[in-house]
């Protein structure tokens, strides 16, 4: 980190571990797409900003709620008295955070191991909810995109010819590493991927790789919406007999050899494996029942 890799007129992205966008506007007033995880990347991109472009931050535009894309939000907040924007239903995480954690581990208190700074970020205040269509932020407009489905409201937004795409695709090296990304919607999901593919754009930045020309946009596009199907395919197979959704967790962990050893990536993979459930239980692919104590789970 520490680039600023200019992208079209008075839009750059700074990368790292979670891409932050920069736009400008006339008075060189600077808004950041995400912040990334920690105080760490927070003071980074403020650097970056007020050294090669002489500007200070007056707004934070938040994808969505996960900690690695808003956790410098704070410092950021502390340290600028920038105005955070962000968009409606993740919202809520930003000002509360421990909901992530909570989300993660079946609604309840989590464990002390699920509140590291990947899961449970500082909060944020929200002063402007973002809808979806255009949206002025500094006197810039943008078009905010519904991409729910890796959150519940994840937001890309669309500057120019630049489409900040936030997490609705993950990048090859992403995807080899944990084989199955965490999702919250299936159903909302498959329906981002078909509207970040119909969004006009020159370049793709999404959270976390390489900058995207319009082309590999689309074949990330491609390779993540077939990456889903595979997992739902895999989970018909497992449930021929009604199988509980751990069994189901399980056989996917060890079919496509999620590399899950400890809590983090077990229960981020758990309420995944529920998003895909509900799924296939609305297509009718899967039928549920609950008998003996057991909630389980067959292919219809
Ligand atoms: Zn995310």
């Amino acid at each position: 980190m520490g680039i600023l890799v200019p992208l079209a007129e008075r839009v750059w992205v700074i990368p790292g571990g979670v891409n932050i966008g920069v736009l400008a506007n006339d008075d060189r007033q600077i808004v950041l797409v995400d912040t990334g995880l920690n105080e760490s990347s927070a003071k980074k991109a403020l650097k970056v900003v007020r050294e090669e472009l002489g500007g200070d931050v007056v707004a934070v535009l938040t994808t969505h709620a996960h900690a690695d894309h808003f956790g410098g939000n704070a410092t950021v907040v502390k340290r600028t008295g920038a105005v955070v924007h962000a968009p409606v239903f993740d919202e809520a995480y930003l000002r509360y955070p421990l909901l992530q954690p909570a989300l993660l581990f079946g609604g309840a208190d989590p464990l002390d191991t699920l509140r590291g700074n990947f899961l449970l970020a500082d909060p944020s205040p929200v002063d402007v909810l973002v809808e979806v269509g255009l949206h002025e932020v500094a006197g810039i407009t943008v078009e905010a995109v519904p991409l729910y489905g890796h959150s519940p409201g994840q937001l890309g937004y669309v500057a120019g010819e630049v489409f900040f795409c936030a997490d609705v695709v993950l990048p090859e090296s992403v995807l080899d590493k944990y084989r199955i990304p965490y999702l919250f919607s299936l159903t909302a999901h498959l329906k981002a991927l078909d509207r970040a593919r119909a969004i006009p754009h020159r370049v793709g930045v999404s959270g976390h790789g390489s900058v995207l020309e319009h082309g590999q946009l689309n074949d990330l596009i491609d390779r993540n919406a077939t990456l889903a199907h595979r997992v739902a395919d895999a989970i018909l197979e497992l449930t021929v007999e009604p199988q509980s959704a751990e069994t189901i967790l399980e056989g996917i962990l060890r079919g496509f050899g999620a590399p899950v050893n400890d809590a983090p990536s077990f229960y981020l993979l758990q309420p995944t494996v529920f998003a895909f459930l509900s799924h296939l239980h609305r297509q009718g692919e899967m039928t549920h029942e609950v008998r003996d104590g057991r909630s389980l789970w067959v292919r219809a």
